[in-house]
């Protein structure tokens, strides 16, 4: 009961409360130049290792995963321009800013789509086993072939890496969205050259962070360390709503996930 309580009230600060922590991003950043790293996105470390595998300087990647509040997309962004580096961005089609998305391109970053049409349909259709996802499987393709296709003719962007979103649904089935690009020839179809959970070189070993809710940060630890200590590979990816506490976006997710959350659970 305690622990609940404890983890209720850490939300609370979490979501509503908590001091903006961009001051800690940049400082992270900078520590990696400073460290003599390279700092760039998905896309052109995927070019790296398929173009020169053997020869990389110390690297840190950097990829954002716009899940909420797309205004703080611009945040890293505007670190990232003042430091001279360049990431990734993912925007799922809640998140969509197609403005900011073409700014963040023209910069030399990248923007592109963060998908979960096999989560969608799930939920769409009350589908609560492997067995049922499997049989939509055609359904869910049709879909993210056609989003893709809307979001690239919307914005004008290439968007040939994509990564796949974790919904509750998801966890629920352990099925993950990028099952839809385990088909070679649909991703071909789909011009899709790489996606973020795709196995790196064998004889490349990254040191990957996910930034975590307040009061830990990092999973499974602070890249800083792995950054002090030299690492040549570092590969972070961070989400808004664990940077900063914008009161509407986070009480519009809360909302979200909990009515569908409801929804699932209720649905026969
Ligand atoms: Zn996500």
């Amino acid at each position: 009961m305690r622990k609940r309580l404890l983890s209720f009230l850490q939300r609370v600060y979490s979501d509503f409360l908590m001091p903006d922590r961009s001051e800690e991003y940049r400082r992270l950043v900078s520590t990696a130049l400073r460290s003599g790293y390279q700092v760039v996105g998905v896309k052109e470390f995927h070019q790296m290792i398929l173009h020169q595998p053997g020869d990389l300087p110390p690297l840190l990647i950097l990829r954002h995963d716009i899940d909420t509040d797309p205004g703080y997309a611009r945040v890293f962004w505007q670190i990232e321009k003042d430091l001279g580096v360049n990431s990734s961005f993912y925007f799922r089609q809640s998140t969509l800013d197609v403005d900011l998305m073409q700014e963040i391109e023209l910069s030399g970053s990248e923007a592109s789509y963060h998908y979960e049409e096999l989560a969608t349909l799930a939920k769409k259709h009350c589908l609560k086993s492997r067995e049922r996802v499997l049989l939509y499987l055609g359904e869910a393709r049709d879909l993210l072939r056609g989003n893709l296709g809307r979001l690239r003719t919307q914005t004008g962007l290439p968007m040939t890496t994509l990564a796949a979103h974790g919904d509750f649904v998801n966890r629920r089935l352990d099925m993950r969205n990028q099952e839809l690009l385990a088909d070679q020839e649909f991703r071909r179809e789909l011009g899709v050259e790489y996606e973020v959970y795709d196995p790196g070189p064998e004889n490349l070993e990254a040191a990957r962070f996910s930034d975590a809710p307040y009061p830990h940060f990092w999973r499974p630890a602070s890249p800083l360390h792995a950054i002090e200590a030299g690492l040549p590979v570092v590969y972070v990816l961070t989400h808004p709503r664990h940077w900063c506490s914008h009161v509407i976006p986070n009480l519009k997710d809360d909302a979200n996930r909990f009515l569908e959350g409801v929804r699932y659970a209720r649905c026969r």
